[in-house]
């Protein structure tokens, strides 16, 4: 027997119309997944779920419930019979600290015979009886108690709720690939696309000798932590390493960053098709550094045949995604001081609006399909769970 209930919502599911029995499995399949090490039950109710479980695992089942995209709050709280006196009964012993209270009779099961704003007068009467010195207080009391008449023949009681993640169950919005970085803004960029229900994959660029293997070893930490929200991720590791050699050999070192975020791009692209994903998600945001100017953005997508790309973050501020970054735990990896594949030739002067005809005409002094295809070549994928 288990001895804590809590009360799962779901939010925008409801909007969904026909598709609403897909996406509510998907839900349930995620949550039962996010779930299996722990002894615990699920029911699923008409608009809820009830899940029920130990009083030692109940903290950690919360921590985990805040990863489960779809889900927009939870309660922990008591179940009885759905019968007035058991509810009668149950209300005539609480005892609060509280100044104020208020009563909400949610009625799920229309076929409850008392009315629920007269059920919730009746049973504010009990409260009242019990604890002399408080008040009824209908608009931001103290403390709602909160009673929901579900159509199970249960009725749920508590005061208080967790805000969970929201957005769309992962899986409903397509597969993509996330180019991940060390730096704070793609995991935050793959937090709120797989929010959305876009699960993803990883691509991380490396320059090794160049970039070291502790920063790999910092992708892979990161990954671990995105690996909570986007479970079974996997990440592709290439090296491009050869691009930037011949790019700094042959072209103008203003253009180093540009060209080489169009290999990227090129690059992505193919291994995305390989893997049957269908979008390339960034954390580039507009204005932030020089390869995020719109002239910038427009040359690099320039090379990019049969895909779109998703970039969350482009219009945040640094503040907003910090906070997003702190939130999801990725923030405290981010900021380890390790370098990137962008570091490397680093130009004193990168262009900041390029035009796209010099940035073909500097290219065409490279081999592109060959440099393409020995990055490719050196594709290695991990599983980071
Ligand atoms: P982040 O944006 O992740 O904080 P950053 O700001 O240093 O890191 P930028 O140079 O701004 O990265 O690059 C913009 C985006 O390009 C990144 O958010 C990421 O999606 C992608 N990107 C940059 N470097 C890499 C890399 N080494 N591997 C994969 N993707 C990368
Ligand atoms: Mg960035």
């Amino acid at each position: 027997m288990y001895n804590k209930t809590i009360i799962l919502r779901y939010g925008e599911i409801y909007l969904k119309g026909k598709n609403q029995k897909l996406f509510k499995k998907t839900l349930t399949n995620n949550i039962k997944k996010c779930l299996k090490d722990y002894d615990c039950s699920l029911e699923i109710l008409w608009s809820r779920y009830i899940l029920k479980c130990n009083d030692k695992d109940l903290d950690e089942i919360i921590e985990k419930l805040k990863f489960v995209f779809g889900l927009v709050s939870l309660s922990v709280a008591v179940e009885v019979d759905a019968k007035r006196t058991t509810i009668e009964n149950y209300f005539s012993k609480i005892k609060t600290n509280a100044k104020t209270f208020r009563v909400t009779v949610i009625r799920a099961d229309k076929s409850f015979p008392i009315k629920s704003i007269e059920f919730e007068k009746i049973l504010g009467g009990y409260v009242l009886e019990n604890n002399p010195n408080l008040k009824v207080k209908l608009k931001n009391p103290e403390q709602e108690i909160r009673v929901e008449i579900r159509d199970n023949f249960k009725a749920y009681i508590y005061d208080s709720e967790v805000t969970l993640a929201g957005g769309l169950p992962l899986g409903t919005s397509g597969r993509g690939l996330l180019l991940l970085s060390g730096g704070i803004d793609s995991p935050v960029a793959g937090y709120l696309t797989a929010k959305r229900g876009m699960y993803f994959q990883a691509l991380h660029f490396h320059s090794y000798p160049y970039t070291s293997e502790q920063a790999k070893q910092k992708v892979i930490t990161l990954a671990k932590k995105i690996n909570k929200f986007c479970p079974s991720l996997k990440v592709n590791f290439v090296s491009i390493t050869k691009i930037q050699e011949e790019i700094h050999k042959n072209c103008s070192p203003e253009y180093m960053i540009t060209l080489m975020r169009r290999f990227m791009f090129r690059i992505a692209e193919i291994i995305a098709k390989r893997k049957r994903l269908q979008a390339i998600i960034t954390g580039e945001n507009l204005g932030q550094v020089a390869s995020q100017t719109v002239e910038s953005m427009t040359s690099t997508q320039d090379v990019l045949k049969q895909i779109i790309t998703l970039q969350p973050c482009i219009s945040m501020d640094k503040t907003e995604i910090i906070a997003v970054s702190e939130k999801i735990g990725t923030y405290e990896t981010s900021i380890l001081p390790y370098e990137d594949c962008c570091t490397v030739f680093l130009p004193k002067n990168p262009i900041i609006k390029p035009r796209l005809e010099n940035v073909r005409r500097e290219e065409s002094k490279l081999d592109i399909d060959r440099l393409v295809e020995e990055s490719i070549a050196t594709l290695e994928t991990i599983d980071c769970f």
